[in-house]
């Protein structure tokens, strides 16, 4: 792309976001996607695959924050967690920060994604790559959690959207695998798009998590470039407890790590799992 041509998101008919490009770092077809990464003056480094934007250096921190930190906490005590995708590294880095966690394994089904972000997006990772806590598995995160022996407290499935290889990831049959390699009152969470653009998918995993769990819900948080307004999060666990923690509660596990957050708070924690009317019917209607 030449430099200021304008690169047009392609995720959605009849409306879309688009950004200057000021400089093409990186495009090529990886095994599994088209990757690209360029620098915009508005977000800084963008990164998108199969033209539909993934994580951008500007915003990125609300998204990683809100799909770590919630889980982590809400759980209290996880010593052992995975990511599902996440090859930007954000999501690990996030993750790292608990100095609880003996254990992160991340299953990738694209190592192109993971070496040209390391390369390219290296604030996003931050080193946590080199932490010895750290495993990395590629794969298709379906096949891993079918047939892993290992168990986990908390699963994170950052991965793209339903479309091309992040497909399997909204399946009947992942969300099993997902269920049966958490250990009690595990917890998990998922992107699940903007559910005012995508809220078929919001109901499908609703209608698809709950068989395997007896909490299934949605938390949110708005990331400007997901655009459209607030982006979903599933949460399923079996344990609704674990989502009902007192505010103080959280508090006292945020001051215990440390972990000082540029969006995430113990009283977002609380309020993100209020969710919009038109959502809450949708998902009743099921
Ligand atoms: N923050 C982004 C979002 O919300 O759309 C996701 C970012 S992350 C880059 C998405 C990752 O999921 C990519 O690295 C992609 O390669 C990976 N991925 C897609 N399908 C996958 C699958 N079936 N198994 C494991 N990883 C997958």
């Amino acid at each position: 792309m030449s430099q200021h041509e304008k690169w047009h998101e392609t995720l959605h008919d009849g409306f879309g976001q688009y950004f200057t490009v000021d400089k093409q770092l990186y495009r090529d077809k990886t095994e599994h996607q088209d990757l690209v990464i360029f620098e915009n003056s508005a977000f800084g480094r963008v990164m998108a695959l199969d033209g539909v934007v993934q994580t951008t250096e500007r915003d990125e921190f609300i998204y990683h924050e809100m799909l770590t930190h919630v889980p982590l906490f809400a759980h209290g005590d996880a010593r052992s967690v995975l990511i599902i995708g996440g090859g930007d590294g954000g999501m690990l880095r996030e993750v790292a920060r608990h100095p609880g966690v003996e254990k992160i394994t991340m299953v990738e089904i694209d190592a192109g994604v993971v070496n040209f972000c390391r390369q390219y997006l290296p604030s996003h990772s931050n080193g946590a790559y080199d932490d010895p806590r750290f495993t990395l598995v590629i794969d298709d995160g379906v096949n891993f959690v079918s047939q892993t022996e290992q168990k986990f407290d908390v699963i994170i499935s950052d991965c793209t959207d339903p479309i091309g290889p992040g497909e399997s990831l909204f399946t009947s049959d992942f969300y099993a695998g997902c269920q049966r390699c958490l250990n009690e009152d595990g917890i998990f969470v998922a992107q699940n798009g903007v559910c005012f653009l995508q809220q078929d998918e919001a109901v499908n995993s609703h209608r698809r998590l709950s068989p395997y769990f007896s909490d299934v819900t949605f938390y949110q948080a708005a990331v400007p470039t997901y655009y459209g307004g607030i982006m979903t999060f599933a949460w399923a666990s079996n344990n609704a407890l674990l989502r009902q923690l007192p505010t103080e509660t959280l508090k006292a596990r945020c001051q215990e790590t440390d972990i000082r957050c540029r969006y995430y708070t113990p009283d977002i924690h609380q309020a993100s799992f209020a969710l919009p009317q038109y959502l809450l019917d949708a998902l009743s209607a099921e």
